[in-house]
């Protein structure tokens, strides 16, 4: 599953400081002196609180452990194998419910059992039947909710195989249960507008199982350790298409306008990535070798969907031939929904995307969708064909998937590429390390939700790097094909990828498992150089992290320089906790890197002078070690060194550095003003670089500087095919001095759809006045959804809030119906802020508190208390 960009709140928890406090109470020494009687009593005192200190400290200790075992989260244990799920279903789009048929082909794991218990939530049942060696009986159970215990005729053993075969209707939107209850993200079943009673939507049916949610359409065994085979028949209109696991053997017309489609799956996997979409999609055909490919999306989105998957047959190629495991399963399926909870999941060969890979062709001349379609690819093998055997080893699955979009971007797009988002990932970490640091591989949590974090994902991804680092590529992937090939179909645990890894390359990894798989926090290393010799340099590293809490850690640290622009390095092992490194050289060393390709997943620190960021900046080849001097030298604000490299960033090979620079350009404009060429350099790279990105940089950087200068080059670019090109053109003539640009020139595009065009005509509205547009606010409103939505929201409020005469009350009316109905929770949390606005009338605050206490999300409940709370005491 790839989770959306969280969009972080800004309200803070501090730890409880009480029981740190205690601790300086009890620990103030004692001073070495002649004891008088008074000292003596105090003594005497003193030892009996430190007693009293000692068995609190104890009794906390045996709580916390106490709570561990408590908190122990299992593998699930196996009772039963489910062999095959043969499922019939039909839905009553009326009521949102699922009817269904199911015969499950069971048999005992390994102990004799009678009694069997299925996951089935929220269902209505009727007659279940068990069939064993020819004979049908009807057999009793109990129900409740979530469980259903079957009560078997006999006992059975491991030998018989049996089936169990029910009639059910599901009820998803009831979504009970658990300790996720009624969030919304755990229906497993979803009806898109199911009545099309809202306009511009489709009507659809997805699913999402993961984690436990499709046993919310289904009875099973829902945990990641259960796998099986299956053939689901959906009935459905004929006018519509059915996408399922596996391949389509029968489409069989039922007359009425009806038609029964055959998904089969001849592969056993595991229960949550069972799936389906229903809809009426378009379909782009594509295919790698013999195995045909589908991209699914609304009718009139099937030219883009032909652009933003068109890498898809290249990376099923690519990952196949790197990890010497061909594909596995029969077809690949991508299909774009609506409403979708999290941003894709990789039900096997039919991965569902979030509506944010819904483009046009235009659109998607800059998509940048590439690593989520990479990450659920990859699940293909590395979650699908072998899965993790629970939530605790989670990162078996997302820490692959994560760094697949790392290894595609290396092939693809080159090295400085990958590192920009290995970079952006250990960021994530870092970030989420420092209010949470757990160990990765984990048995102990609330909700398996609570496995789908930074930790799982991002540290996951940045470990399975270093690991390759270290062993060497050629072993690496050796080690993925031999874990893959022997757990063809299986379940794993960390220990199955540590032992591949060890019986390939023939070497210990327990440390390196231990450090970085079974435990928690990071490196946390302080680097000095002294280049007094600078024929001898030493090198000192001090690890920091706290060693209560995180390993002390080995670590590969290369040391590089340059000679004459030829690269030198040398590799020391970090093992101590302090250390000195000398690095002799016959000729003097002015400037050592560390760890200048950024392997390592490591907060460092090193003081280095504007002087010697601007020398790493001229001498690295590698551009994210450009790319993090010229990071620095801006956040340092070092203007005479950024000035002096600045042309040359602006030319640098790789666009990412073309961009800071840009953005760095914005902050000086004096130096345009200064320096014509800059100027006329900035507006070549508007018109011709290589990457649209650059270019709306490039754009930008002209309207803060000086854009009623240019004119016509906004006006030409306007019109660009890029719509990040021509948004930012589009800003330009906006940002021009007030009435210099009509509002006819304004205008032409504001039956634009896409909400980069959108939103420059929304600002000129707001600061020209322009009144009127009410309806075109709330046109647009309505027909926006996802990330588009949450910007243009500001700018909604921003208009009625100025010009309430344009219809404050339906403004307030579609955010309060965003806030209740949104499925996104950052869409809820973006008419909420936009609420805020309206909030000193006290009837519209009541209303936004009504909506308020409905909200399901603990995150967003957290957020709208925060600010009620100030906004009550404001009032
Ligand atoms: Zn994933």
């Amino acid at each position: 599953m790839k989770y959306l960009p969280v969009i972080k709140l800004e309200v803070k928890w501090y730890p409880i400081l009480g029981y740190l406090v205690f601790w300086a109470l009890f620990t103030i020494s004692c001073k070495s002196k002649q004891f008088s009687e008074a000292d003596k009593v105090q003594v005497q005192q003193e030892d009996m609180l430190k007693e009293g200190a000692a068995k609190e400290n104890l009794r906390n200790l045996e709580l916390e452990k106490e709570q561990a075992i408590e908190s122990y989260r299992p593998s699930a244990k196996k009772d039963f194998d489910i062999l095959h799920t043969d499922l019939d279903l039909s839905f009553d789009y009326q009521n949102q419910v699922v009817i269904g048929t199911a015969e499950l082909t069971i048999k005992p794991f390994f102990y004799p059992s009678k009694e069997l218990v299925l996951d089935a939530q929220d269902f209505e049942l009727e007659e279940i039947f068990y069939q064993h060696r020819g004979n049908l009986v009807s057999v009793p159970y109990d129900y409740e909710v979530e469980k259903l215990h079957i009560h078997l005729p006999t006992e059975l053993s491991r030998s018989d195989t049996f089936q169990i075969s029910l009639q059910y209707k599901a009820f998803p939107e009831r979504n009970t249960g658990g300790g996720s209850e009624a969030i919304t993200d755990t229906k497993g079943l979803y009806f898109i507008d199911p009545l099309d009673t809202v306009p511009d939507k489709p009507t659809m049916i997805w699913t999402q199982g993961e984690t436990a949610h499709n046993s919310k359409w289904f009875p099973t065994i829902d945990s990641p350790n259960e796998k099986f085979t299956q053939l689901i028949k959906l009935t459905v209109a004929d006018t519509l298409v059915t996408i399922g696991n596996g391949e389509l053997i029968k489409q069989e017309d039922l007359g009425g306008g009806l038609r029964k489609d055959y998904w089969e799956m001849k592969l056993p996997h595991s229960a949550y990535l069972a799936a389906f979409a229903i809809g009426d999609f378009g379909k782009v055909e594509a295919a790698w070798k013999e195995i045909p490919l589908g991209y699914y999306v609304e009718k009139g989105y099937e030219k883009g969907a032909a652009k933003v998957f068109q890498h898809t047959p290249e990376m099923i190629g690519f990952f196949s031939e790197l990890i010497g495991v061909r594909y596995p399963w029969p077809k690949y399926d991508q299909i774009v929904v609506r409403d979708f909870v999290s941003g894709a999941m990789e039900n096997t060969t039919a991965s569902i995307f979030m509506e944010e890979l819904r483009m046009t062709e235009r659109e998607a001349i800059d998509s940048e969708m590439d690593y989520i379609i990479a990450h659920e690819l990859f699940h293909q093998w590395f979650g699908d064909y072998v899965t993790t055997e629970s939530w605790s080893n989670l990162t078996l699955n997302e820490g692959f998937a994560n760094y697949s979009e790392f290894l595609w971007n290396e092939y693809k797009y080159g090295k400085d590429e990958a590192k920009l988002k290995l970079i952006a990932e250990t960021e994530s970490y870092f970030l989420e390390a420092k209010t949470t640091q757990v160990d990765l591989i984990r048995f102990e949590y609330d909700n398996a939700e609570d496995m789908f974090d930074s930790h799982s994902y991002s540290k996951g991804g940045a470990i399975m790097h270093m690991l390759r680092e270290y062993l060497g590529a050629e072993a690496f992937y050796e080690g993925l094909k031999y874990y893959l090939t022997r757990h063809a179909f299986e379940n794993v645990e960390v220990h199955d990828l540590r032992m591949a890894f060890e019986e390939i390359s023939g070497q210990d990894l327990n440390w390196f498992f231990n450090q970085w798989f079974l435990a928690k926090g990071h490196p946390e290393l302080k680097f000095e150089v002294n280049y007094s010799d600078p024929s001898a340099i030493v090198i000192s590293v001090e690890q920091l992290q706290d060693l209560t809490k995180a390993p002390l850690y080995q670590l590969p640290l290369e040391v590089s320089w340059y000679e004459d622009n030829e690269r030198k390095s040398k590799e020391f092992i970090v093992n101590k906790a302090s250390q000195q490194f000398e690095l002799k050289n016959e000729l003097p060393i002015s400037l050592v890197l560390l760890d200048e390709e950024k392997n390592l997943l490591a907060e460092s620190t090193l003081a280095r002078s504007p002087e010697q960021m601007r020398e790493q900046f001229r001498v690295s080849q590698f551009g994210i070690a450009r790319y993090e001097a010229l990071d620095s030298l801006a956040s340092w604000e070092a203007v005479t060194e950024l000035e002096s490299i600045i042309d040359e960033a602006l030319e640098d090979e790789f666009w990412s550095i073309r961009e800071s620079a840009l953005s760095i350009l914005q902050g000086y404009p004096e130096w345009l003003s200064d320096t014509p060429e800059l100027a006329q350099k900035v507006a070549q790279m508007a018109e011709s670089d290589e990457r649209n990105s650059v270019r709306a940089g490039a754009l930008d950087v002209l309207s803060s500087f000086s854009p009623d200068s240019y004119y016509t080059t906004f006006l030409t670019l306007a019109e660009d095919s890029s719509y990040l090109v021509a948004s930012s053109a589009l800003m330009g003539l906006v940002s021009m001095e007030s009435g210099k640009v009509g509002l006819a020139e304004i205008e032409r595009f504001a039956s634009e759809r896409n909400f980069r065009m959108v939103i420059p005509v929304a600002d000129y509205y707001i600061t020209q006045t322009i009144l009127g547009k009410g309806d075109w606010f709330i046109e647009q409103a309505t027909r926006m959804s996802g990330e588009g939505l949450y910007y243009f929201l500001g700018y909604f409020s921003e208009y009625f809030i100025r010009y309430p005469e344009e219809g404050e009350s339906r403004a307030v009316d579609l955010l309060l119906d965003k806030m209740e109905n949104d499925t996104r929770s950052y869409i809820r949390l973006g008419a909420f802020q936009g609420l805020l606005g309206f909030g000193t009338n006290g009837e519209i605050l009541t209303r936004i508190n009504d909506v308020a206490v409905k909200e399901k999300d603990s995150e967003l409940i957290m957020y709208y208390k925060y600010f009620l709370e100030s906004s009550d005491e404001e009032n």
